[in-house]
């Protein structure tokens, strides 16, 4: 499937906030973004002025699709599915793409990253519930078991992840089996513990122009 690969350190540059898309890397002295906390391109460094609401919708809408490494067509096709539901809209879209096994499996530290994680699952490392899964955007539910199948434990880039995964914090609904390589599910992903600075309400208000 199609996936956004522009250049990750320019997105967080063009969204004014860390987007954490480089793993190891964003955590160390050589995040992009660590040294110039300012927009790439020409005028750059005047792009923190004031925007007007439309441009602050679209920014938001845009940082958060970077954030979980997703197309337009994609993204909008996640938003449909949240506003038919019931509850909020914005926390809905939020939940749901917490709910993406790739999400979960960089929530979990099996990857460093959203992308790496995402290579995770395609390349059949993962296992839910004992079977394969290879499609990065299956939404998990509460017990699901999420494993690292036997012959992919020594991957050195997954026990990194796991040996890092303490300076990120785990969220409350994964329980993590570090000794077994396996994770459960024991809750729906909540609104409350995306740390990250998130007005989904303008999202919303983008698309329902
Ligand atoms: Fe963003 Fe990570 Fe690049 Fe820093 S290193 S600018 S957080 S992608």
């Amino acid at each position: 499937m199609a996936r956004d690969t522009g250049a990750a350190c320019r997105r967080c540059r063009r969204e004014g906030i860390k987007l954490f898309l480089k793993g190891d890397r964003c955590y160390s002295d050589k995040c992009s973004f660590e040294r110039r906390a300012y927009a790439p391109g020409q005028h750059g460094q005047a792009r923190f002025k004031k925007q007007s609401d439309y441009a602050g919708q679209l920014r938001e809408k845009q940082k958060v699709k970077s954030m979980y490494g997703m197309l337009e067509g994609q993204f909008r096709q996640y938003f449909k599915k949240a506003d038919q539901q019931k509850g909020v809209t914005g926390e809905n879209l939020l939940i749901m793409l917490e709910r993406r096994l790739d999400n979960a499996i960089f929530r979990m530290g099996f990857a460093s990253s959203r992308n790496q994680a995402r290579q995770l699952v395609r390349h059949k490392h993962i296992l839910v519930n004992g079977k394969k899964v290879n499609i990065p955007s299956f939404q998990i539910s509460v017990g699901d078991e999420i494993s690292i199948k036997e012959k992919s434990r020594a991957n050195p880039l997954i026990n990194e992840s796991l040996d890092a995964v303490e300076r990120r914090g785990v969220p409350s609904w994964i329980e993590i089996d570090r000794a077994a390589y396996k994770s459960t599910i024991k809750a729906m992903p909540n609104r409350e513990e995306l740390t990250m600075p998130i007005q989904e309400q303008l999202i919303v208000e983008l698309y329902s122009k």
